[in-house]
């Protein structure tokens, strides 16, 4: 990794050395020759004496000064929060010590050292196993793969962690950020249980979560992925970013996501299924919902423009909409649902 970095992190230190020589000799080069610098220019190419002439001799310029009071106003001059040497110095990577480090120090036993496995004897619950190791039921369906939650079976074999949290495999788009916001949890004690030297994970690792806990929807996730009957869904937009999240808001329940993009963007559905509502729905405004299978459900709201029918079968990808501003909304995006038999469930536990 180091390889890897370390002419990227040179070129980015050479251009920031040359974007701060560069700004420094023209500010010096501009002081010098006692010029005003760019951002001292004032509209028409005014300075600030200039200003206090036509201040003093404002009586004979205009009988009516009150719009070039205004206007005086409005010249006047604010520093920049952070000069562009500053904001370049900011925006260079450091490199990590971590990472220039030869070989990391291998502690004699790690938190996977610790991980026992449970085999279920007669009579036994979920509820009595978590007792009995002084953890949790939502631990135990936290990193064993159940296909209930209500039934175990004798011999089943069940992983048992070290302490109260989750495991978690890493998907693609993952960081170790978007983890920890997803169980609640803290990126600095995933790194140090699951001894990470560096912030990089890749697809497929199964990483311990200290102190994670699991939503209700993600329970339901867990346990679908494990009946194997889990679609796969897409981000409906490209671009935009995140407006409302799922969850209480303002003393209501926001049954989705809302992606806030401009009019017109292009809503493609987020799995393949059979369109069942096409049309306009109230404070949805123009709405398509799609059926796809194992109960789930996608709802699209707020369109501008609905492309297809009720009955049709549309694929993943598909355009099905274009977004818009309809029904009770307050500003353009798309407002996304993912429905488990009628059930709302948090889309980003599904989509990136
Ligand atoms: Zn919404």
């Amino acid at each position: 990794m180091p390889d890897k970095l370390r002419p990227k992190g040179l070129l980015i230190v050479g251009i920031a050395l040359i974007i701060l020589l560069g700004s420094g000799s023209y500010l010096v080069v501009r002081a010098f020759l006692g010029y005003p610098l760019f951002w001292e220019n004032n509209i028409g190419g005014g300075n600030e004496e200039d200003l206090l002439y036509l201040l003093d001799n404002m009586d004979y310029l205009a009988s009516d000064t009150s719009d070039f009071v205004a206007d005086t106003a409005r010249i006047s001059y604010t520093p920049p929060a952070a000069s562009a040497a500053e904001r370049i110095e900011d925006a260079v990577p450091e490199v990590s010590q971590a990472a220039e480090e030869e070989e990391p120090v291998q502690t004699p036993l790690s938190a996977w050292d610790l991980v026992k496995v449970h085999v279920v004897e007669k009579g036994e619950s979920l509820w009595s196993i978590a007792r009995k190791y002084d953890i949790d039921v939502d631990t135990i369906i936290g990193s064993n793969e159940l296909k209930s939650y209500d039934t175990i079976n004798i011999g089943q074999k069940l992983t048992i962690l070290p302490f109260k949290g989750v495991t978690h495999k890493v998907e693609k788009g993952d960081s170790l950020w978007s983890i920890a916001q997803r169980y609640g949890a803290s990126v600095d004690e995933i790194i140090e249980t699951n001894e990470l030297v560096s912030q990089n994970i890749q697809v497929g690792q199964t990483l311990l979560i200290p102190g994670g806990k699991l939503s209700e929807a993600e329970k339901e996730r867990r346990l679908l992925i494990a009946r194997g009957g889990i679609p796969e869904f897409i981000r409906p937009v490209s671009g935009g970013w995140i407006s409302s999240r799922f969850g209480m808001r303002w003393g209501k329940m926001h049954q989705g996501v809302d992606l806030a993009v401009s009019i017109g963007t292009p809503v493609k559905a987020a799995a393949s299924g059979t369109v069942t509502q096409a049309g306009n729905a109230g404070s949805y405004g123009l709405l398509v919902i799609i059926k796809h299978a194992n109960g789930y459900e996608t709802r699209y709201a707020h369109n501008s423009r609905i492309t297809v029918k009720v009955g049709q079968y549309v694929k993943q990808g598909d355009i099905i909409a274009y977004s818009g501003n309809t029904g009770n909304s307050t500003g353009p995006h798309l407002h996304f649902e993912i429905r488990v038999n009628g059930k709302a469930v948090d889309p980003l536990n599904f989509i990136k």
